[in-house]
């Protein structure tokens, strides 16, 4: 019989979770380390959930029952009146991130999960694999898996030359309690999958679960995102400046977001979004922002070391599909080593073919789908076709729409 293998993940959020579990199931020992010290729980906001995601969930034994998320049966657009110009029939599950993450983490043990374990480096041999880590501690395994997102330590020692490329715009994001929705407004919007469309611009927003992820009705969220074009030399840093006059680079910790940034938000959503929106905007205590970014690696392993999830491909939030990827590598990853009856580097081999071609499709569609918020920093003239505004219809189909993600992703 062969001794059980051990596997390091790096990174504990949503993409090391699923593969510890993804691996832990087929026998293997499993140490998740994750750089921050406590309960990611608090993280994130709504998730557009596709129907692969549960059924990877529900193949690794998690319970996935009705709770897991609100669902919308239509969308709507409106325009800057508030009127409907465009309704589509399209159902659509959302949950959320801390849903999501607190049934991984339930799953796997405690005790094999560390926090406050930073990555600092990798080495590998053919005897195996080794993480040191900032504090200067090592472990070693047969395996290490890279799904420390889309700044990814691990990525930087094995493929440096993939680096995330800006998209230029950023997403603003915020959560209202649907308690705190005035019922006019909650009449109108709470059960659609909502999209405002400013020129350049695209605002969405959706009932999610609320806090303590409850999905019974008024305990429920209320889910905003609104991209918005924003140039990465002259806006960003301003935004990323807090009170003190301290820049934090290319993001902010929410409450260090200055009154007038946030202010000014809510000032432009009266201006360019329906007012139902820019009502639900308003009330939101604290609207925070990421800018979006491409990421494509190369390869998704080399040695005995596998990129997961956002650590090798980030697509635009557009086609909604960040979480059910790193779900589909971790299994497809967990499917590949079991099969190859101990031979790693064949399985990691085949695992890199088929997850890179999903990645790489995913990343060129949802480009496509955010190619005119990116092109709002060129000047109209030089704007091709694909970067020229589409028609709502368009987008309200395809903007992370499962059917038809899916369908291009295994193409
Ligand atoms: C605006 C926006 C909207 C989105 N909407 C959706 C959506 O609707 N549906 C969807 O499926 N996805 C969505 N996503 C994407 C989704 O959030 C991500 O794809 C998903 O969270 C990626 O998970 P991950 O585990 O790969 O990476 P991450 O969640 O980034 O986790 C990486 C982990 O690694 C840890 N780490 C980092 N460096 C180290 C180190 N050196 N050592 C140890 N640990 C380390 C970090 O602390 C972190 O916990 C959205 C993203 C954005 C920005």
């Amino acid at each position: 019989m062969r001794a059980q293998r051990r596997a390091l993940v790096v990174g504990g959020s949503i993409g090391g979770l699923f593969a510890a579990n993804a691996l832990r199931a087929i026998g293997w020992d499993v140490t998740v380390f994750e750089r921050v010290g406590d309960d990611l729980a608090s993280r994130g906001a709504g998730i557009g959930v596709h129907d692969e995601l549960l059924a990877v969930m529900r193949r690794m034994g998690l319970t996935v029952d009705e709770t897991i998320g609100v669902m919308g049966r239509t969308r709507i657009c409106l325009d800057r009146n508030g009127h409907t110009a465009h309704e589509l029939p399209l159902p659509q599950l959302q949950s959320s991130w801390a849903r999501i993450y607190r049934l991984l983490k339930d799953a796997f043990p405690d005790a094999d999960y560390r926090f406050g374990m930073a990555l600092e480096g990798v080495e590998q041999d053919a005897s195996g694999v080794t993480a040191v880590f900032v504090d200067g501690s090592r472990a070693k395994g047969d395996l290490l898996v890279g799904s420390d997102g889309i700044r990814s330590t691990v990525r930087e020692r094995i493929l440096p030359e993939a680096q995330p490329r800006y998209a230029g715009y950023v997403a603003w994001r915020g959560l209202v309690d649907e308690w705190a929705i005035p019922p006019e407004v909650h009449r109108e919007l709470f059960r659609y999958y909502t999209m405002c469309l400013p020129e350049g611009e695209m605002m969405l927003s959706y009932a999610v679960p609320g806090r303590d992820n409850d999905t019974r009705p008024g305990r429920r969220g209320y889910n905003h995102i609104w991209y918005r074009p924003t140039d990465y030399d002259r806006t960003l840093p301003g935004l990323c400046t807090d009170s003190s006059g301290r820049c934090h680079g290319i993001s902010i910790p929410p409450p260090l977001i200055r009154p007038e940034v946030a202010a000014r938000i809510k000032a432009d959503a009266r201006e360019l979004l329906a007012p139902q929106i820019a009502a639900i905007v308003e009330r939101t205590d604290q609207v925070f922002f990421q800018a979006i970014f491409d990421l494509e690696s190369p390869r998704m392993a080399v040695g005995r070391v596998a990129l997961l999830g956002d650590a090798a491909f980030v697509a635009r939030p557009h086609v909604g599909l960040g979480v059910t990827k790193a779900a589909l590598d971790a299994e497809c990853l967990a499917r590949e080593i079991a099969a190859a009856d101990g031979d790693l580097k064949a399985a990691l081999a085949r695992y890199d073919a088929e997850r890179r071609r999903f990645g790489t499709n995913i990343v060129a569609r949802a480009r496509r789908l955010g190619a005119y918020i990116e092109a709002q920093l060129k000047p109209p003239a030089e704007r091709t076709a694909a970067e020229r505004q589409p028609p709502a219809e368009y987008l309200m189909r395809e903007i992370g729409s499962a059917a038809v993600d899916i369908d291009a992703l295994t193409a």
